[in-house]
């Protein structure tokens, strides 16, 4: 695997190796790799002829109160678990490779881009738009793989490509979780053995919603309280938002139906998760 530190090297690595192997893959990270990124290493791998990967925890996208500076790095483990999967390059670029000094364009996704995280983290989907263009740009992928995890983000990006006409693919992957149902994320290094029982709620939560929703509940208001009400009633965890929403627009909807994403954030402890489905 060969590591570009600078944008003019993985510009390089990237256009030769894909008129080398043709379709190339995409897989931004911000490294403390899971389970979960590497699901979508391993997909990429299978379905292009070339993988590049990046690892850049993105100041941007972080408020002024949030975990960037101890946002979990593990640099030298995530470089052998990427080779393992047969990436062919990481982008692992510096904030100042990134953001030179002066740097002051960004995009901003408006509208789906304050809802859902976007409410609760002002500002944080201009930082993902911003990276991801400049990542798009750097690499000029065919294919760019995310997780489903981040459903806003997905949604948030998904817009982005169409309005700026990259000319990119984007692969939504399933979510990857734990033995114990726990949606995998960077951020449960954060979380004590007690936060970790409390944070099973989140999917208890959307469990409940979408056995209501089997059951024949169409109305969102009543999903959304039973979700709520889940969350409520464990300890140790506040409730951000629950929702149910139009999975492209991330608007709410008033009826519920397959397709329709259902969506949940919370606190356990210090630790903001976030966690969802699609109903069936
Ligand atoms: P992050 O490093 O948190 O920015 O995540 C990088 C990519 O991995 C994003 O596309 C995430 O949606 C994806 N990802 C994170 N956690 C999971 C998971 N549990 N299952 C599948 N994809 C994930």
């Amino acid at each position: 695997m060969k590591i570009a530190e600078t944008v003019v090297e993985m510009r390089r690595l990237c256009r030769d190796l894909r008129s080398a192997k043709g379709l190339l893959a995409l897989v931004p990270t911000m490294g403390a790799l899971h389970e979960g990124h590497l699901s979508l290493a391993r997909r990429a791998r299978a379905e292009c002829g070339a993988v590049a990967a990046s690892i850049f925890v993105n100041p941007l996208q972080f408020g002024p109160n949030e975990d960037f500076s101890k946002y979990p790095r593990a640099f030298a483990d995530d470089c052998a678990r990427l080779e393992a999967e047969g990436v062919d390059i990481l982008f692992a670029p510096g904030a100042a490779e990134m953001y030179p000094e002066g740097a002051v364009t960004k995009i901003s996704v408006d509208g789906i881009g304050d809802r859902l995280d976007g409410a609760s983290r002002p500002g944080h989907f201009t930082g993902v738009a911003t990276v991801v263009a400049k990542l798009f740009h750097v690499t000029e992928p065919d294919r760019a793989y995310f997780g489903q995890k981040d459903a806003a983000q997905l949604a948030v990006l998904r817009q982005m490509v169409r309005d700026l006409n990259f000319g990119v693919e984007v692969v939504a992957c399933p979510i990857v979780r734990d033995a114990d149902r726990l949606a995998l994320s960077s951020r449960n290094k954060y979380l004590s053995a007690s936060d970790r029982q409390h944070a099973l709620a989140l999917h208890r939560a959307l469990q409940a919603m979408e056995a209501r929703l089997s059951g024949g509940e169409r109305s969102s208001k009543t999903l959304v309280e039973e979700g709520t009400e889940v969350l409520r009633s464990e300890a140790g965890v506040r409730v951000d938002y629950v929702a149910a929403v139009d999975a492209q627009t991330l608007l709410p909807v008033e009826r519920a139906e397959a397709g329709t994403l259902l969506a949940v954030a919370a606190w356990v402890g210090q630790t903001r998760l976030i966690d969802n489905v699609v109903a069936a």
